[in-house]
Formats: structure tokens, C-alpha cells, sequence
């Protein structure tokens, strides 16, 4: 069913292409003042064009950062808290994958700084301007499995493989939204993630064996609108509500591994998060506090 989202503001990020796109255009076509955050501002107008276009919704409109980028997020998050006083719906979906060790502008190995901590970091930042009842989805994805965090090197800084370095952070997805969940219980504010499934978007753009491995295995994948219904799911659903802390595949709840299921490291991966973004520096705007 398509439960009208008329009067909820959402925002979207990665939203100029695949899944993102897909979520961004089925929000504003239930009605929602959407906001597409996109990498590049051509492709940002583009997106939008395209929403408007296909859903003759006006209330669509776009802002720019490179989400691997702490000052970029927060100038984000500032001009997002001008825009919209009361955010419904954060949708965290911006992310890649990087065969090759990367460094972010902040010197963060890249898959980390952006498929994690740009979840952590926005989500924090609008959390002051997001009022019960207000959902948070995270996307994660199931290629989570048969790895662990490795907190002693983060950043894979002794060791680095790309694709062990995107599961992880995928990983850190489930990992922030069950302690994130634990932190907003009782606030009306709730917080899922997801694996989308296997979909045919441009996140195997690699030009390597890998890449090209994965995008003849893609014609078998499902279409980006197959990809994006658990995201949609879990930002309208009115039976997922009240629901917080879940990890959903096919728009149903799903357990994931052991290691995404340990509390530790769900704690032990939001400090490092906060020294991480400098959310944990006295100066900076307090985030969720709420001891174990
Ligand atoms: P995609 O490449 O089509 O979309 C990724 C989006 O993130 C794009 O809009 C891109 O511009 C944006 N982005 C990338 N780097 C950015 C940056 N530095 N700053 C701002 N935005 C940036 O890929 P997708 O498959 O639609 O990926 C969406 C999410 O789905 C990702 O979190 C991915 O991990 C997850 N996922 C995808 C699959 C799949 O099979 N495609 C499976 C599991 C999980």
C-alpha cells in the first residue's frame, strides 16, 4: 500500500543515482518535501528534474556535499536545519565501494569515512530537528557476514583488502543502528537498517576483474525500484512505527551475523566514532548521551 507521506519532510542522501534515486522519487510521489543529497550539484538538478518529471511534485529539492567530508556534512546538516525545522525521515544510503586504499579530505580511509561514519555523523547532527514520531533507515547490506570490526585498525592501515574494507562498513551500519536504537528508546524517534538485495546500480563501477565480475553477474540483479522497497518500507509503513533497532531484507525482519549482534562493539564503535568526527570534542553539538 502507498501510505501518503503529505506533509513529512525526508531526506535522502546519495539520492542522484540507484537506490537513493529510487527512495528519493517514491517519497515525493507519496507527497513528501524531499531533500536529494547529492555529490555533484549537476547531477543533484538532474535528480530533481527527473523526481518533479515523474511525480509532478513540486516539494523536491537538493543540496550538495561530499559526505566523506566532516566539514562538508556538517555545513550540510546546518543548511538542511534551515531548510526543514522538523525532520520525519533521514534515509542514510550514500556509500561505495573502494578496491583501492583510499584516503578521505579528513585522512580517513574512505569506505570508512564515507558508508560509515557520514551515517553517524549527519544523523547526529539533525537529530535536534528530528521530532517523534521521525524514522531513521539506514542501508546496509547483507554482504555483512563473516567479518568483524577490527578496532585496532579501523582504517585498514596494516592491512587493507577494498572488499573486506565495504563489508565492514557495512558491518558499522547494523552496529550504529542498534546502538543508536538503544539511545533514541523511548523517544518516538526510531532507527532500522536493510540490505536492498543484490541491485543493479553503479556502485560496480570498478574497471577491474572485480568490477566487471560483478556487472555481468548484475544482469541477473534486481531493478533499483526492486532495490529501493525495503528502504520505502521502512521510512512509510505505518506497521514498522514502532519498530526500532531491526535489520530488515524484503521489507521483513532478518537477524543478522553474530558480530552485528554484539552490543560491545555497537558501544565500542560509537566512541570511536565520536573522537572520529569530533562530535566528542567539547565544542561541538552534544550528541545522544546515554550511558550502557
Ligand atoms: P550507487 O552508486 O548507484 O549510489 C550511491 C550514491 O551515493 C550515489 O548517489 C553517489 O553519488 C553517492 N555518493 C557516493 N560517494 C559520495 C560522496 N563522497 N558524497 C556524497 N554522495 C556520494 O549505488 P547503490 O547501489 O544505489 O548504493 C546505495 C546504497 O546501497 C549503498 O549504501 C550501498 O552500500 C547499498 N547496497 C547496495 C547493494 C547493491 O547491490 N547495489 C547491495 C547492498 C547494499
Amino acid at each position: 500500500m502507498n501510505e501518503s507521506m503529505a506533509g513529512k519532510s525526508c531526506v535522502v542522501t546519495g539520492a542522484t543515482s540507484g537506490i537513493g534515486l529510487v527512495t528519493a522519487r517514491e517519497l515525493a510521489r507519496r507527497g513528501a518535501r524531499v531533500i536529494v543529497v547529492g555529490r555533484s550539484p549537476e547531477r543533484a538538478a538532474e535528480a530533481v528534474a527527473h523526481i518533479r518529471r515523474e511525480t509532478g511534485g513540486e516539494q523536491v529539492g537538493a543540496l550538495t556535499a561530499d559526505l566523506s567530508c566532516h566539514a562538508e556534512i556538517r555545513r550540510l546538516a546546518q543548511a538542511i536545519r534551515e531548510q526543514i525545522p522538523r525532520l520525519d525521515v533521514l534515509v542514510n544510503n550514500a556509500g561505495g565501494i573502494f578496491l583501492e586504499r583510499l584516503e578521505s579530505p579528513d585522512g580517513v580511509e574512505m569506505t570508512f569515512a564515507l558508508n560509515h561514519l557520514s551515517y553517524f555523523h549527519l544523523t547526529n547532527l539533525l537529530l535536534p530537528v528530528m521530532v517523534a514520531p521521525a524514522r531513521i533507515v539506514n542501508v546496509a547490506s547483507d554482504a555483512h557476514r563473516g567479518v568483524v570490526l577490527d578496532f585496532e585498525d579501523l582504517e585498514g592501515k596494516k592491512r587493507f583488502g577494498g572488499w573486506r574494507a565495504y563489508q565492514r562498513s557495512k558491518l558499522a551500519n547494523i552496529l550504529f543502528t542498534a546502538e543508536l536504537a538503544r539511545r533514541l528508546e523511548g523517544t518516538g524517534v526510531t532507527c532500522n537498517c536493510l540490505h536492498p538485495g543484490f541491485v543493479r546500480t553503479n556502485i560496480f563501477r570498478d574497471p577491474g576483474w572485480v568490477g566487471m565480475a560483478i556487472r555481468a553477474a548484475a544482469r541477473f540483479a534486481l531493478s533499483p525500484e526492486e532495490g529501493a522497497r525495503t528502504s520505502i518500507y521502512l521510512a512509510t509503513a505505518p506497521e514498522v512505527a514502532g519498530t526500532t533497532g531491526g535489520y530488515f531484507v524484503k521489507e521483513r525482519p532478518a537477524v543478522p551475523s553474530r558480530a552485528a549482534r554484539d552490543p560491545a562493539a555497537a558501544r565500542r564503535l560509537w566512541a570511536a566514532s565520536l573522537a572520529m568526527t569530533g562530535l566528542g570534542d567539547p565544542a561541538s553539538p552534544a550528541p545522544l548521551e546515554r550511558s550502557p
